[in-house]
């Protein structure tokens, strides 16, 4: 998994060496303050030339706007690297979601996905800039401000490094109790996620059943299980940073009773004693900077865990390596033996068969659940199926490439998706590209210019939540624009005008009709009185396909059907 990370380093190797070498540089010129405080202190204070030691101070003025120099381009450069890492990452998973099959749609919640594109990519990015180059750094000044004070005078650090255990006990023990208590915290934020995400989605249905205080309840209680995990981890941060706080000041207290005593015999000199003090500061700095990666590393190692986990959950359906590219479709479908169940033990569609001739409209009707969906969404592979098999035009099709097969099927639903947007960019959905003639064409047949034209700011209206509220038939003849400029050879209606009220409805069979003028049309309804005219009406039920044929014919077999209607019409 280290290795895994460490591969986003890679397109930014030149940015990472700068910000390193930088670091690296900074960290010495801070070890070798001391050595030449001690020096000015030992050497020059003896002799009182004071024009020695005011050169001496200029030459520590410029190493320290050296350092500063390097500070920024740490601090700005370090940060940029995390930052471009996290842009990286987002794009990349962002990218893989929208590759993945229906069901991983079905089974995620989207505030859970969401988390991940925010939340989780965030503490990913922390720990990317604070990281590596900090640990190496703060071990190496570590090392080197140990080897000096042995070198000033080793009793002095032995008894110093005496306490030290003490304060890298703390720092680990503490990290461990972070560790838990991060992975607490980011399953409680996500979950806070998905609970807005619910009910913002769902707050029509909320305010509807006026359950406002019951939704609050259970948001609040996400809420408080996030608010105590972070109270937790923050417990736990501020009783290592103040226990840290004390041993450093106990530490530093200490060597200043020894190094008293120790300049008082005689064994230490002023400038020994001064240069021990202030390295005995350095020394502190990187345990704060370790103990800031150990904090900031579990977060962001439990998001990199979470990131990769959506990452690596391959597409269900996906294109196979010999997947041909259809340039054009007649539409002559055939269903063999086709099986299929969302779930293991439950199959929706038990060894359909079924043939669709090119141009035919052909309608489905029986028992909501029956599977009707179910058996539309198989033809654009949007599940894979268990058994049988799906042809186009006699062709398999996973055969084909998705992109060219789905390019070839328009699908219009009951519940129309608007993207915030201007009209245009809705309409232009249907056809990425589209010529302004081609917009107002698609338009026009929709029988949805009129309104179009009646809006001041025409096309370029904005729909949804900062714009124009679009009732359920301009939605649906928006969808139906869309599906002109597509132009797709299949096509399927899926109970597109059930939301409507009848005469809408009556309006938008109209469009409809003249949309699947050419193709192969399957519609879904709910309403007999839409279907009578198809060539060929399909009875699904729990059974699966129990009757076909013409609606004079299925009405006087007696079937399933003719019950349908008789309930339907009273005849
Ligand atoms: P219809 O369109 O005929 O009303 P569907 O095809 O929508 O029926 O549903 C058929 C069965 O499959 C139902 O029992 C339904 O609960 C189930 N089902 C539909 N969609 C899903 C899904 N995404 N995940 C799991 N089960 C589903
Ligand atoms: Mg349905």
């Amino acid at each position: 998994m280290i290795r895994r990370f460490f591969s986003y380093y890679r397109p930014y190797t030149k940015l990472f060496v700068l910000d390193f070498a930088s670091a690296v540089v900074a960290a010495l010129l801070e070890l070798s303050f001391p050595l030449a405080v001690k020096s000015i202190v030992d050497n020059l204070l003896p002799g009182k030339d004071w024009s020695l030691i005011l050169w001496a101070c200029v030459g520590l003025l410029l190493m320290y706007l050296g350092s500063t120099g390097l500070q920024f381009v740490v601090t700005y450069w370090g940060h940029k690297l995390g930052i471009n890492i996290e842009y990286d990452m987002r794009r990349q998973l962002f990218g893989h979601i929208q590759k993945l099959s229906f069901r991983f749609f079905d089974n995620n919640k989207t505030g859970h996905l969401m988390s991940r594109l925010t939340n989780d990519l965030f503490e990913i990015g922390e720990m990317a800039h604070h990281g590596p180059e900090d640990v190496f750094i703060a071990v190496m000044t570590l090392l080197g401000a140990f080897t000096m004070m042995l070198f000033i005078n080793w009793k002095l650090a032995c008894l110093t490094f005496l306490i030290v255990p003490l304060l890298i006990w703390l720092v680990v023990v503490c990290n461990l109790k972070l560790v838990k208590a991060a992975k607490q915290m980011f399953t409680d934020i996500a979950d806070v996620n998905a609970q807005v995400e619910d009910s913002v989605t769902g707050i029509r249905v909320v305010q509807t059943f006026t359950n406002e205080a019951h939704e609050m309840d259970k948001f609040t209680v996400s809420n408080s299980n996030y608010r105590r995990a972070k109270l937790h981890s923050y417990r736990i941060i501020a009783f290592s940073s103040s226990g840290m706080y004390l041993l450093m000041r106990l530490i530093s207290l200490f060597v200043l009773l020894c190094g008293a005593w120790f300049v008082v015999r005689g064994q230490l000199s002023y400038g020994e004693f001064v240069g021990f003090l202030l390295l005995i500061n350095i020394f502190f700095k990187p345990i704060e900077k370790i103990n800031a990666f150990l904090e900031s590393y579990p977060k962001g190692m439990a998001g990199f865990k979470r990131f990769l986990e959506v990452l690596d959950t391959e597409p269900d359906v996906a294109d196979r390596p010999d997947a041909i590219e259809v340039r054009s479709l007649r539409g002559d479908i055939a269903f063999q033996g086709v099986t299929f169940g969302y779930e293991d033990h439950a199959k929706v569609l038990q060894s359909v068969d079924l043939t669709i001739r090119a141009g035919e409209t052909i309608a489905f009707v029986g028992p909501s659940g029956a599977g009707k969906t179910t058996l539309c969404s198989l033809l654009p592979r949007f599940y894979e199926i268990e058994a049988g098999s799906i042809t186009i035009d006699g062709m398999n099709i996973r055969a084909m490439t998705l992109a060219s097969l789905r390019g070839h099927i328009g699908i219009v639903q009951q519940e129309v998706f608007l993207f915030s947007g201007t009209l245009r960019e809705n309409i232009v959905y249907g056809k990425l590209g589209a010529t302004e003639a081609e917009i107002w064409d698609a338009a026009r047949r929709a029988r949805l210019e009129e309104f179009v034209r009646s809006l001041p700011l025409g096309l370029d209206t904005l729909v949804g939540d900062r714009g124009v509220k679009l009732s359920g038939g301009q939605k649906q003849r928006l969808a139906i624009a869309r599906m002109f400029l597509k132009n797709p050879p299949i096509l399927i209606l899926d109970e597109a005008t059930s939301a409507l009220d009848t005469e809408t409805e009556a309006a938008i069979q109209q469009s409809l009709a003249e949309l699947a003028v050419g193709r192969t049309t399957l519609v879904i309804a709910h309403r007999l009185a839409t279907i009578r005219s198809a060539d060929r009406i399909v009875v699904v039920t729990e059974q699966g396909v129990t009757e076909q044929g013409r609606h004079e014919e299925l009405v006087a077999s007696g079937g399933v059907y003719s019950r349908l209607h008789r309930a339907q019409f009273g005849t």
